[in-house]
């Protein structure tokens, strides 16, 4: 059969199969996997064992589950049926947010319900109907023949939470992971007409600032103007962060910051979301003025700081003992979040007075990446999401993080393809998370497209 024949099939034995994709689907979204709390470890175990299962299922040849010191991660190998064929890497997380607060949910978060064209329920759209949809186009392939790549899988249990257990293992088993490009479809898309490949994401650098007054909390009539309040340090210090464009004054921040050139000029121009949509999607009176730099720029493009919370005093009449805050550095590449910390601690150092003393803790950090577009698996990845949607697929730079993506680029120089079948408007993390179902039925067919297209770029 000529490959367009087995494309064909492929589609139609996915099509058919829709309904008993949505059936697993819903099994999979009443295992309770949140990885935040710990009285559902065994749930996190049973989302493992259970996709070990379906790759069982599939007809792979090696299923393995790795303990880690939070939960299992999951891998598996399904050769193709001949050799010198591309490695596909599926990366993929299990674990969910959790569903509070459950009031606010139309439906149970763990039964999935279908309610027009979404299916509703906690991780239908972050993601675990991207996950399964990767073993769906697979299975439909699988149907017609044999797979024209080596597929290799590899899920998670702590994206939402912790970077150790992947960090790890990618230490200790790297070289199982050994493949020619990484597909991971846990970004999203801009909307349901456009098809979104993601090629940078932004790194973070974060921690807890904590400045210390007076030894105990004193009465503020009989100390007030005399001793130092770590708030009003605190809040002083915070304040000099940043310039009125919300841009960060930190000496040398922007120093190895990439220009946005031409080329990405021209790709932030088809890039819908403008001021109204960020005036919309967040519900404020309105935004961060910036001269020089569009909203969809500062958000992908540029590095940002937020402080996430200021904790300090109380409900009475006191100078308190201490404040603190959790400052947060958005990062993009060339930036390093280690340097980007030290920046913090000299400012700390240099700007906070005497009358206190200060301390950081709790530091997180990572880089921001760039994935090369120019690549046989971009490109084919490219090719299938037009093929589906008829239209060219939006190259994008989003402001979040994907860790994983990162540390598999470091680490063992494996670049990822990067998309999503979710939209803007599905709610990930929030109440009633839902995933559009005709979009990710689109999704499967793209995947189907992508990992036959992928074999014929080789050949090339
Ligand atoms: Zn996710």
């Amino acid at each position: 059969m000529s490959i367009d024949g087995q494309i064909q099939r492929s589609l139609e034995a996915a099509n058919r199969d829709f309904d008993g994709f949505i059936r697993e689907l819903r099994e999979f979204i009443g295992i309770r996997s949140i990885s935040y709390s710990p009285e559902h470890n065994a749930d996190c175990a049973m989302a493992a064992s259970w996709l070990g299962k379906r790759l069982e299922n599939l007809g792979c040849t090696r299923v393995e589950i790795y303990e880690t010191v939070r939960h299992p991660i999951v891998y598996g190998e399904l050769p193709a049926g001949k050799t010198h064929v591309p490695t596909v890497l599926v990366y993929g997380h299990y674990d969910i947010q959790p569903p509070e607060p459950l009031g606010d949910w139309m439906s149970d978060p763990f039964m999935a319900e279908v309610r027009g064209d979404h299916l509703y329920g906690r991780g239908a759209s972050d993601m675990k109907g991207p996950l399964l949809a990767c073993l769906a186009a697979v299975r439909a392939m699988l149907a017609v023949g044999e797979i024209p790549v080596n597929l290799k899988f590899i899920f998670e249990g702590d994206e939402e939470t912790a970077a150790e257990p992947m960090d790890d293992f990618l230490k200790e088993h790297g070289s199982l992971l050994k493949a020619d490009v990484c597909l991971n479809v846990d970004s999203g898309m801009l909307g349901s007409e456009i098809p979104t490949i993601t090629y940078g994401l932004r790194g973070s650098s974060n921690c807890t600032v904590r400045i210390f007054g007076p030894a105990q909390d004193l009465h503020d009539g009989m100390f007030g103007g005399v001793v130092q309040n770590p708030i009003h340090v605190l809040a002083r210090l915070i304040s000099g962060l940043q310039d009125e464009y919300g841009r960060v004054t930190l000496p040398g921040f922007y120093d190895r910051v990439r220009a946005i050139d031409p080329e990405e000029h021209a790709l932030i121009e088809r890039h819908p979301h403008d001021t109204a949509f960020f005036l919309s999607a967040s519900g404020a009176t309105g935004l961060v003025e910036d001269p020089d730099y569009l909203p969809v720029e500062r958000i992908g493009w540029r590095p940002s700081m937020n402080v996430r919370w200021i904790e300090g005093g109380a409900r009475k009449n006191a100078i308190p003992v201490q404040a603190e805050a959790r400052i947060s550095f958005r990062i993009v590449p060339d930036q390093d979040h280690r340097q980007v910390h030290q920046m913090l601690l000299d400012y700390l150092d240099e700007r906070t007075p005497p009358s206190v003393h200060w301390e950081v803790e709790k530091y997180i950090g990572d880089q921001g990446v760039i994935v090369d577009t120019n690549t046989p698996a971009v490109r084919a990845l490219s090719r299938a999401l037009s093929t589906v949607w008829g239209s060219e697929p939006l190259l994008c730079r989003i402001g979040g993080s994907i860790p994983v993506v990162g540390e598999l680029k470091e680490k063992l120089r494996i670049d990822t393809a990067l998309t999503g079948f979710g939209l803007p408007d599905d709610n990930i993390h929030g109440p009633n998370e839902r995933i559009h179902l005709p979009t990710l039925r689109r999704g499967i067919q793209a995947l189907i497209h992508f990992l036959y297209g992928l074999d014929l770029e080789k050949k090339k």
